[in-house]
């Protein structure tokens, strides 16, 4: 399970009257396995901020964030990695492919890393790929894949390790139907098998697959509060 306690993040910039802009106010989020959360609202609201933060990517202002038990901020930057690379199955809303790397080999990258007994080989990303419809693309390069395909190849990357945690931010905004059913159906597989999912979404048909729908507004995630649904452990 994800957990994150009074999370805040601020920006420098120029809003206004004041230098200092807040993208995220003390924010409090749990993730529970088996689920898929919905978060949505409008561009500018915090919303990939927010996920940064909970994916150990960005470091908040303010507050904590766990793992299970661990928390993430308090590691050291290796541990940082391995924990992400293992449980977290992280898909930006920027690209995010290596481009000296073949699509395959971005796809097999995080489990290249891994030294558990479950490492994902080969041909399992290649199945990976061919769930996604980008089977024949395997040993092209990132530059000469669109955008959709690109997308498609980062939610390869983040499945392949049937990640505890998977965080994916818009993964279906540049996907035609087929495709955007494609994934909503490999996010639900991977809940039923108990991971726990936050899907940042705009689209009205993906976000009714959420169990727990959030909507995210200047920087506040609205009522109900996420954490008056699900105590702490
Ligand atoms: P959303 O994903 O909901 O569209 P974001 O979390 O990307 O929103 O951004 C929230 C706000 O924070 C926006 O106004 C954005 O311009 C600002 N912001 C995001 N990242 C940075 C940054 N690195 N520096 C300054 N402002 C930022
Ligand atoms: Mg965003």
């Amino acid at each position: 399970m994800l957990r994150a306690e009074g999370i805040s993040k601020q920006f420098i910039r120029k809003r206004g009257e004041s230098n200092v802009f807040t993208a995220v106010e003390k924010t409090d989020l749990c993730l529970l396995p088996g689920k898929i959360t919905v978060l949505s609202g409008h561009s500018g609201s915090g919303k990939s901020t927010l996920l940064n933060m909970i994916a150990g990517l960005l470091t908040p202002d303010s507050g904590k964030v766990y793992l299970g038990d661990e928390d993430l901020y308090s590691m050291s930057d290796e541990q940082l990695s391995r924990i992400r690379n293992q449980k977290l199955g992280v898909i930006p809303q920027i690209r995010s492919a290596l481009s000296s790397l073949t699509t395959l080999e971005n796809v097999l990258l995080p489990s290249m890393l891994y030294e558990g007994a479950a490492k994902p080989d080969r041909r399992e990303a290649l199945a990976m790929l061919d769930r996604f419809g980008i089977a024949d693309l395997a040993d092209v390069m990132p530059s000469e894949l669109s955008g959709g395909e690109l997308r498609r190849m980062a939610i390869a990357r983040a499945l392949l390790m049937r990640p505890e945690v998977i965080l994916a931010d818009e993964p279906t905004g540049d996907l035609d139907d087929e495709n955007t059913a494609r994934v909503l159906a490999a996010f639900r597989e991977a809940a039923g098998a108990g991971a726990a999912v936050l899907m940042i979404t705009h689209d009205r048909d993906a976000g009714s697959c959420g169990d727990v729908r959030l909507r995210m507004s200047a920087g506040k995630i609205e009522e109900p509060s996420p954490l008056s649904l699900f105590p702490s452990p």
